[in-house]
């Protein structure tokens, strides 16, 4: 089976290192159990029937598998697998070049799909439902539109910000999947398992301590693996014991509830700038000089569930759980 990549903005940069680590079918697949149950299922009776999969969603943080699961599916149904996203697909031409080429059966995968723009998505809709294109061709008068028929296909939808996804959109998946941070226990398994794959010695307790480091997101825990891995190697440490993972870890300046830099940065401007908020996010944008999208998308959905940082309708807040971490003093505000 050959596997297709039309374009995979966000794993361009990670292709090369994550690729063997990428669980190759469910069984591999470690966690979200109840996501595994289901897909086990929809993928099963599909493949009984002989029918072409239905589409679906998934949704969740970055890197907890989203696009892994969109190349098991299409694996597990022996199809092709075509990646593309949401803003690369300017135009209806773009999608139309994609949509023409795929063979039955075959798995599109387009992620950050709450990105695609509008005339794209409305060109999406017939093409989802009843396997047709509606074309325009020519301009002027003598404008006509041609429908095109397409062969069935899987479309395979990922998004980190499901709420943007229009309801008409959202309506077109038959199931949809949100995937949740990993626990500890579970992404030790993760790291144990990329442990094995790339041949390291190293204990369980070490793999408990990159685990909880992580943010609860299997792709942290893997560059965090790899980077524990060049530590040992540095200083020339075959085997990878707890203390060692520390120390590696502490050298990233990543804390023991997994917290960065940049996580900190942003405790610390609400609590230091603003007396613990509330402050728009805007504003924390530029004050730590990211893109607010990506302290929406990636920083404050981690920070909300561990119970540092609070959403309210005036803007965020830190709770007395962040002063704490970051051994500050909380003296409670009088409303
Ligand atoms: P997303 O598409 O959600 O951003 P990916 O599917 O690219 O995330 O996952 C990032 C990396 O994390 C993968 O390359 C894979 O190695 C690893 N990974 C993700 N989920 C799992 C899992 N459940 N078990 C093992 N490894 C995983």
């Amino acid at each position: 089976m050959s596997q297709n990549y039309v374009e995979s903005s966000f794993n361009q940069s990670d292709a090369p290192f994550e690729v063997p680590l990428r669980p190759q079918n469910l069984n591999e697949f470690i966690g979200q159990v109840d996501i595994k149950d289901r897909l086990e299922v929809f993928l099963g009776a599909a493949k009984q029937r002989k029918e072409t999969l239905g589409h679906c969603l998934l949704s969740g943080p970055p890197g907890l598998g989203k696009t892994t699961l969109a190349q098991i599916i299409a694996k597990t149904m022996n199809k092709n697998c075509i990646v593309t996203s949401g803003p690369v697909l300017e135009k209806a031409a773009d999608l139309a070049g994609i949509l023409t080429n795929l063979q039955e059966g075959d798995v599109l995968f387009i992620d950050e799909i709450h990105r695609l723009n509008r005339q794209v998505e409305e060109y999406l809709y017939p093409a989802m439902e009843d396997f047709v294109l509606d074309l325009m061709i020519d301009s002027g008068p003598s404008a006509r539109s041609v429908q095109v028929k397409l062969n069935p296909f899987t479309m395979v939808g990922a998004s980190t910000r499901v709420g943007l996804l229009s309801a008409p959109m959202r309506s077109r998946f038959a199931i949809t999947c949100r995937l949740d941070y990993y626990q500890p226990s579970v992404l030790q398994e993760i790291v144990l398992r990329a442990a094995r794959i790339l041949n390291l010695n190293l204990d369980t307790e070490s793999a408990l301590e990159i685990a909880a480091r992580s943010r609860g997101t299997p792709r942290i825990a893997n560059h965090l693996l790899k980077w524990v891995r060049d530590f040992a190697q540095m200083k020339n440490r075959p085997q990878i014991d707890k203390e060692l993972a520390q120390d590696a870890l502490t050298m990233l300046a990543i804390d023991n509830k997994g917290l960065d830099e940049l996580d900190k940065k942003i405790l610390e401007v609400i609590i230091d700038y603003y007396d613990g908020g509330p402050v728009g996010i805007n504003t924390i944008a530029v004050a730590v000089g990211e893109e607010s999208h990506t302290l929406e998308e990636v920083y404050e959905p981690f920070l909300i569930m561990q119970g540092f940082l609070k959403r309210t309708p005036r803007g965020r807040e830190a709770t007395p759980l962040a002063y704490e971490q970051l051994g500050k003093k909380y003296l409670k505000k009088m409303e």
